[in-house]
């Protein structure tokens, strides 16, 4: 343990002599110099603005071995040498933490016991292993990304995906880019910019905090055109609005909220007919947007791509890493003169997503027309469709463990409960599930749902009707909770 700060004052070491210790020498085999020296300078910082207060005595019973040192100008020379020595220790001992804790990534792994299966601030989905084989192959190697093997030349990023994409939805061509907030902004600067762009009163989505229609739509230049009301829309509310600035007729899917009771709202089959009259693109952000008919799996209907398509949509955009459950990314199927159209907007250069994410997803497309099961294969289906014996099986295991790692006190049992899908997919319904409820006489859910989040690897639950809750949805063997307590 490192020495007290108070502690050390006075007896603060240079840099010079620390960067000769043995200690040191090795971190710099490990460490380049300019790195460990700015760590030893603000280890060095740090206890030169000890706040007063920290008395001595405080100091000796943090650490024994500074107890004389209480007083640093009491000493003879002899325990001035011997103290010197105990401050370099203590100085050493906290560079060391310091770098240990510098050098480790941001990025951490974290257990996701939160129940929220696609929870966009843990990043959503998790990748097949044979999509992070060709992430991996695509990271450390040339990978032909933009280049026409046969002819030698110059090609395009989307070839790679198109024809497993136009396979999977029935659409004429697709585009991919960075996300779906980008897929919906670029495809309204491509078809409507400077025109006026029809949206049902119900559909205008705020999703996460930052991504709102009505400003996506300004920032597009297209000018949002508010039709009907917030529970009713009808298709007179769309044909009266239509004008000579009308330039599309978007439909979006209101895929994290759900209006319920007297309500009306406009089919995609009509909005189409609609502007075949007119002469109008029609598109439709679907948001999550399954790839495949979920209630073939035994779960909730979520508007599938290929229907929309083939409703005539001139354009269906959708993320990569909802249901689709690959990379982050924003998919834009439809007819081939539109999708050409928003592939030759300039901002398509600021919104292509790089080789990995286009590993990512050819490997994990691939596997929607390959796999002989997708459920078992696709992590997102896998967790999606659980059965539940499987999660108290692994509830049991997970008990006996973690009764030994946290200690006395804690009550733990298996209960029942509900996950949800969550970044908007299958709004209001929740899947049962099976989840570990941990409690303490003496602690708060929120503490203890701070004491995991400060275990290693983190662990992430949730607290609900006042319990801590580790949803084991996610967790598919006991060992992922066999986490390090601080
Ligand atoms: C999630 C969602 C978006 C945003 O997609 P990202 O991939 O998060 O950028 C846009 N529209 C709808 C309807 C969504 O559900």
């Amino acid at each position: 343990m490192a020495a007290a700060p108070r502690d050390l004052r006075g007896h603060i070491p240079s840099v010079d002599r620390l960067l000769r210790t043995p200690r040191v020498q090795e971190l710099l085999g490990s460490y380049n110099r300019a790195f460990v020296v700015g760590e030893i300078r603000a280890v060095l910082d740090e206890l030169r603005h000890v706040p007063e207060g920290v008395t001595g005595t405080e100091a000796a019973r943090v650490d024994p071995r500074g107890a004389e040192g209480a007083s640093p100008d009491s000493h003879l020379p002899r325990d001035a040498n011997a103290h010197a020595a105990t401050a370099e220790d203590g100085v050493l001992d906290r560079l060391e933490e310091r770098i240990r804790r510098a050098s480790a990534p941001r990025l951490r792994r974290v257990v996701n016991a939160s129940g929220v299966i696609l929870h966009t601030n843990l990043g959503r989905a998790l990748l097949a292993p044979e999509a992070i084989e060709q992430v991996t192959e695509a990271a450390g190697h040339a990978v032909g990304l933009e280049y026409d093997l046969p002819r030698g030349a110059r090609g395009d990023r989307d070839s790679i995906i198109e024809a497993d994409l136009m396979a999977l939805t029935g659409a004429e061509a697709a585009a991919v880019v960075n996300n779906n907030a980008a897929a919906v902004l670029i495809a309204l600067n491509a078809l409507a910019e400077g025109r006026e762009v029809l949206v049902s009163r119900g559909e205008l989505i705020e999703i996460g905090g930052s991504f709102r229609i009505p400003e996506i739509m300004a920032k597009s230049g297209a000018r949002l055109h508010e039709v009907g009301t917030t529970n009713r829309t009808h298709v007179e509310d769309y044909r009266a609005a239509i004008g000579p600035q009308t330039g599309l007729l978007l439909k979006v899917h209101t895929s994290n909220y759900r209006i319920v009771g007297f309500t009306a709202s406009v089919t995609l089959d009509d909005l189409v007919d609609l502007g075949r009259a007119h002469g109008l693109p029609v598109m439709e952000d679907l948001g999550s947007g399954a790839l495949v008919d979920l209630t073939e799996y035994g779960l909730p209907r979520e508007p599938v791509v290929r229907d929309q398509v083939a409703r005539g949509a001139d354009v269906v955009t959708f993320s990569g890493d909802k249901l689709l459950g690959g990379p982050q990314a924003g998919i834009l199927v439809g007819k081939r003169a539109v999708i050409e159209r928003i592939r030759r907007n300039p901002l398509r250069r600021a919104m292509r997503p790089g080789k990995l994410d286009i590993a990512a997803l050819e490997g994990t497309l691939r596997l929607y027309r390959r796999s002989p099961d997708l459920a078992c294969a696709l992590p997102t289906l896998r967790w999606l469709t659980r059965p539940i014996a499987d999660m108290e099986a692994v509830g049991r295991a997970a008990v006996l463990l973690l009764v030994e790692r946290l200690g006395s006190g804690f009550e733990i049992s298996l209960v029942s409960s509900e996950s949800e899908v969550g970044s908007g997919a299958l709004p209001g319904t929740c899947l049962p599930t099976c989840a570990l409820a941990i409690s303490h006489a003496e602690h708060s859910p929120d503490e203890i749902a701070r004491r995991f989040r400060a275990a290693e690897p983190p662990v992430i639950g949730r607290v609900s009707g006042g319990t801590f809750l580790l949803d084991l949805r996610g967790i598919f063997a006991a060992e992922e909770l066999a986490v390090r307590f601080p």
